[in-house]
């Protein structure tokens, strides 16, 4: 493990519950942009010979702008070497070139906000400062990789548009990290993550310029290019045993998503790009899917025990619900923000369960009543159907992400590690115990919400991570529940991926088939430039 903080995140970009408390309301979402933009322009590291940077790339010198990229939302500190802002695709060539020249390693970076420490690195963080957005007339959207998700659910809406996929981060996280990560939202039980909405990407890997990456006939594949006849070959010989290690989850960010590249007589390389964290290339564009938004939504809150909590689950998911979203009640108690939940909080059962609707086919009333004379009734849900009164339900829901960055108890802050494992649906009751039983044993508090539809929890315990102790514990409890979770067909990641935090577990989700992901790295970047340390060791 790498140099640990004290948990001042230092996040420049945040939900919009949060910009308030980190000072970034005026500049809107795009704060951190518009801050390097101003300080980066001219400024050149002192360890670093001026001259031989290529004239359009900007530098972030020493001082408080290369202070701002030394974390992102994880916990582990790098001081990189020097920050360099992309205004093209030739920029990011050259920045690749120039790693490769000093063989240093190339960071790219979005708004910051990955948690279990992907934007961070000791050698040069790669920013891009591209803000373009063009729909086209089919429908898709073609996106610079630092359009921030936010902005551009703005531009898709004036254009009747829609793409699903909100991270609770979407305030701050741009299309570049939302791709690398394969990020998903509360609505992607019902829409899938970001994965199901990428058509193409234009990427640059190392020694190369920027080039299209698109699907294209497995026929080509094995008769094209050496890396395309290798990787395609890879997967096409080794489908079975990659499909038998695949986790039985809806949701899942480790590795290389080696089982989707090849489907239906397509080599799919996109699929292969998203999620690999930076560490295949990098994006200068992605094309995406977009739909139209839905008619009408429909919120319904029910109470649970942890013992009835499978059954709450699949009570609501006979009827496919685009979200059901977990809280446990008791963070809003430790907190003294219990008045957010009161609401919604009628008895001493310790979790709240949202579940949304959504369609645009008949309307919320329809839906009301479909679930009235199913057993759904029986669960004695609050029934929302006003779209201001679903807005500050889900408001309440999300004031758990605002906690999650407060608490603190002197160097004790919540830490991540087991933040975000899944499990096959069914077994959602076995995983809110599992996570609860190594947080008490251990006597430490904790925060719990998640993805109930997913079974996809995000929990973190509160450790002091800055001294040996603290490390020791939560490397314990990593390995513990990893090891639980894999038992019960799942993996350490739903959504928020590897980073270096859970980089050297990787090989153990996938003991038959890291090798391929292994060889697909060296095929792109045989110098292991990009992104060093993160999701592969
Ligand atoms: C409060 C909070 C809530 C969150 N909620 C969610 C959630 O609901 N769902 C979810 O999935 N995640 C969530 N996250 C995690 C995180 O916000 C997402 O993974 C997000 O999409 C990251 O985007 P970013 O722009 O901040 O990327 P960064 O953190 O800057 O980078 C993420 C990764 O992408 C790579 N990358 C960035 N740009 C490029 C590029 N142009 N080319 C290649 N690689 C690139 C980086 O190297 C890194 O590996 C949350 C985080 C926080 C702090």
């Amino acid at each position: 493990m790498d140099v640990y903080h004290t948990g001042d995140l230092h996040l420049p970009l945040l939900h919009p519950r949060m910009d308030a408390g980190h000072g970034h309301s005026e500049g809107g979402d795009r704060g951190q942009f518009d801050s390097l933009h101003h300080l980066g322009s001219g400024q050149r590291n002192t360890n670093i010979p001026a001259d031989s940077f290529p004239e359009q790339l900007r530098t972030i010198s020493v001082g408080p702008d290369l202070d701002q990229l030394c974390v992102d939302a994880g916990i582990i500190r790098l001081r990189p070497r020097f920050g360099l802002v992309a205004e093209n695709e030739e920029d990011v060539a050259k920045a690749v070139q120039e790693g490769q020249l000093r063989k240093l390693g190339v960071t790219p970076r979005g708004g910051g906000t990955s948690i279990p420490s992907q934007a961070v690195g000791r050698g040069m963080i790669l920013l891009q400062n591209r803000q373009g957005v063009v729909i086209t007339k089919d429908g898709d959207v073609v996106v610079q990789p630092g359009v921030v998700k936010a902005e551009l659910n703005k531009k898709l809406a004036a254009a009747g548009r829609w793409m699903p996929v909100d991270p609770s981060s979407y305030a701050s996280c741009t299309i570049g990290g939302m791709v690398a990560n394969n990020s998903s939202g509360v609505r992607t039980m019902k829409y899938g993550s970001t994965m199901e909405f990428v058509k193409a990407v234009r990427a640059v890997v190392p020694g190369e310029h920027a080039a299209p990456v698109g699907p294209m006939t497995l026929e080509q594949a094995l008769s094209g290019d050496a890396r395309t006849k290798r990787v395609a070959s890879l997967l096409l010989e080794n489908q079975d045993e990659i499909k038998r290690e695949q986790p039985k989850v809806t949701k899942n960010s480790s590795g290389y998503r080696l089982e989707k590249v090849v489907h239906d007589g397509v080599f799919d390389l996109p699929k292969l790009f998203v999620g690999s964290e930076g560490t295949l290339g990098v994006f200068t564009e992605a094309t995406l899917a977009t739909r139209a938004p839905p008619k009408w939504r429909l919120l319904l809150i029910v109470e649970s025990s942890l013992e009835d909590l499978n059954s709450v689950a699949s009570a609501f998911r006979v009827h496919s619900p685009a979200g059901l979203e977990l809280v446990d009640k008791s963070v809003f108690r430790v907190m003294n923000r219990w008045e957010t939940i009161e609401k919604y909080s009628r008895s001493d059962s310790p979790y709240l369960v949202f579940c949304e609707f959504d369609g645009n086919v008949g309307d919320a009333a329809d839906m009301a009543s479909e679930l009235a004379s199913s057993s759904v009734a029986g669960l004695d849900p609050a029934v929302l159907l006003a779209p201001s009164e679903i807005a500050q339900a889900w408001e309440a829901r999300n004031e758990v992400l605002t906690i999650a960055q407060e608490i603190r108890k002197g160097s004790r802050i919540v830490v991540p590690g087991v933040e975000d494992l899944a499990v096959p649906p069914e077994r959602l009751a076995d995983l809110v115990k599992l996570l609860m039983d190594a947080f008490e044993s251990r006597g430490l508090e904790y925060i719990s919400y998640g993805h109930a539809g997913d079974a996809n929890l995000h929990s973190r315990p509160l450790l002091d991570v800055t001294g040996r102790a603290g490390r020791a514990t939560l490397e314990e409890i990593m390995e513990e529940c990893f090891e639980a979770v894999w038992r019960m067909g799942g993996t350490m990641t739903g959504e928020h991926g590897d980073g270096m935090l859970r980089a050297k577990y990787v090989e153990r989700q996938y003991p038959k088939t890291y090798w391929i992901m292994k060889e697909i790295k060296v095929l792109f970047d045989p110098k292991g430039l990009l992104n060093p340390g993160v999701k592969m060791v």
